[in-house]
C-alpha cells in the first residue's frame, strides 16, 4: 500500500523513539517522559465516576459543555490574568487537539509555521501533517533573554503562524515579560498569528503562575493553550483548552467537529472538579517538583555538569558535550550500558544537538540514581 505523503513525511517524535527502547529493557530507568509520576487526585477521579453514573455518557456540545467553559473562563481570567469570557473557550481532547485545531482554522497547506529551536517535537508533526512549511526562530537559555532580532529574521513571507512556548519544553526556562511584548508586537506587526502553549503555566518555581502571553501583549491575534495533562497529572484524561479571540473561535470549534466531536464527557465533569475543588494538589506537586530541581541541579553542579537550572516545567536540560558524543548517541550508550533513559536534545531540533533532556517528573529515587549515572556517564568518558 501507498501511505499518504504527509504521514510519510512525518517523523516519530523522538522522545516515543527512546521510550520504545527504553521498554525493551526491564529495569529501565525512565527520565524521558514528560508524564507525572502522581494520581490523578482523588476528587477528580470521583467527580468523574459520579457524572458517568449519573448519565454524562453522551455527546456534548464540540466547543465542550458550558460548566467547564465558565470554569476555565474564570480561571484564565483570575489566575492567568487573561480576562475572557466562556464563549471564548474552546474545550479540546488535550492541549495537542488545541494546537492542532487552531493552526487547521489558520493555515493552508504551504504556509509556514514559525517553531522556537528547540521545541516540542510534536509542533513539527502536526505541521508535516497540514502541510505546512516550518522555520525556525532561536530561543534562549536560562536569563530568559530572547533573540528578537533572530526572531525577526526568521519571519518569510510565508510565514502565518509562530508558536511560543513558555515555560518551556524542552529547556525549563520562561521568557522574560519584556521580550514576550516585543515579540507579540513584531507578530503583530508583520500579520503573524501567536499560538501561545502554557502548558506548564502552573509548574513554576519562583512565582505562582506564568504571565500569560496574550494578557502581556495585549493583542487580539494570541491564541492561548492550556492543559490538565501536567497540572493536574491528568495526562490520560485527555483535556485540554484554547482561549482564542472572538472571531477566531467558531472555526477552531468547527475544526472538532469531523475530527473528535467532543471530550469525553466524564472527563469534562472532571476537568470542572479539578479547577473548583482544592487546589492543593497542585501546590503539593509543584513543591516536590522543585524539590527534585534542587536536588538533580545540586547533583549536576557537584559533578561539573553544565545545565540549564528550570525555573519552570520539570525538565532538566543537561550539556553532554564533555562526553564527546552527541545528545544522540550518549542517551543511546546510557541506555545501553546503565539502563537510564533520558531524551535526546536533538529530538527538539538543531540547538539539541549536545543536550539531553532530563524528566523530573519521574519518582524521586530512580531520578536521582539515573541523574547520578549520567553524570558519571559524562566524566568517565
Ligand atoms: N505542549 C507541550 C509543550 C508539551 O510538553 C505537551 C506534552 O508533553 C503538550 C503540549 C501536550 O499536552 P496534552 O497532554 O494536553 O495534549
Amino acid at each position: 500500500m501507498t501511505p499518504s505523503q504527509s504521514i510519510r513525511h512525518m517523523e516519530r517524535s523522538g522522545i516515543r523513539e527512546i521510550f520504545d527502547l527504553a521498554n525493551t529493557i526491564p529495569d529501565a530507568i525512565h527520565l524521558e517522559m514528560g508524564e507525572p509520576n502522581f494520581d490523578t487526585p482523588a476528587h477528580v477521579v470521583q467527580a468523574a465516576a459520579t457524572a458517568a453514573s449519573n448519565g454524562y455518557t453522551k455527546y456534548t456540545p464540540n466547543a465542550g459543555i458550558p460548566e467547564l467553559r465558565v470554569a476555565i473562563a474564570r480561571k484564565v481570567t483570575e489566575r492567568n490574568g487573561l480576562t475572557s469570557s466562556p464563549d471564548q473557550v474552546i474545550v479540546t481532547p488535550g492541549a495537542i487537539a488545541a494546537l492542532y485545531g487552531t493552526l487547521l482554522a489558520l493555515c493552508d497547506p504551504g504556509d509556514e509555521v514559525l517553531l522556537p529551536d528547540p521545541a516540542w517535537p510534536n509542533y513539527r508533526m502536526i505541521a508535516a501533517l497540514q502541510g505546512l512549511g516550518v522555520g525556525t526562530y532561536p530561543l534562549l537559555s536560562e536569563d530568559g533573554r530572547f533573540d528578537l532580532e533572530a526572531f525577526e529574521r526568521s519571519i518569510t513571507a510565508k510565514s502565518k503562524v509562530v508558536i511560543v512556548n513558555s515555560p518551556t519544553n524542552p529547556t525549563g526556562t520562561m521568557l522574560d515579560e519584556q521580550s514576550i511584548k516585543a515579540l507579540v508586537e513584531i507578530a503583530d506587526a508583520r500579520g503573524l498569528w501567536v499560538i501561545s502553549d502554557e502548558v506548564y503555566d502552573e509548574i513554576v518555581f519562583d512565582r505562582d503562575v506564568a504571565p500569560s502571553i496574550a494578557a502581556l501583549g495585549s493583542s487580539d491575534n494570541v491564541v492561548s493553550v492550556y492543559s490538565f495533562s501536567k497540572t493536574y497529572a491528568m495526562t490520560g484524561w485527555r483535556v485540554g483548552y484554547a482561549v482564542a479571540p472572538p472571531d477566531l473561535v467558531s472555526y477552531v470549534v468547527k475544526t472538532q467537529e469531523p475530527i473528535t466531536a467532543c471530550v469525553n464527557a466524564p472527563a469534562q465533569m472532571a476537568a470542572v472538579a479539578a479547577l473548583e475543588g482544592p487546589q492543593t494538589c497542585v501546590t503539593e506537586m509543584r513543591d516536590a517538583y522543585r524539590e527534585r530541581r534542587d536536588r538533580v541541579v545540586e547533583l549536576l553542579a557537584d559533578a561539573g555538569v553544565p545545565h540549564l537550572r528550570p525555573t519552570a516545567t520539570f525538565y532538566v536540560w543537561v550539556d553532554v558535550s564533555a562526553s564527546g558524543l552527541s545528545g544522540q548517541d550518549f542517551a543511546r550508550r546510557l541506555l545501553a550500558d546503565h539502563h537510564v533513559a533520558v531524551t535526546p536534545g536533538g529530538a527538539f531540533g538543531r540547538a539539541g544537538t549536545n543536550h539531553v533532556r532530563v524528566s523530573l517528573a519521574s519518582a524521586p529515587d530512580d531520578l536521582y540514581r539515573g541523574v547520578k549515572s549520567l553524570a558519571a556517564a559524562i566524566i568517565d568518558r
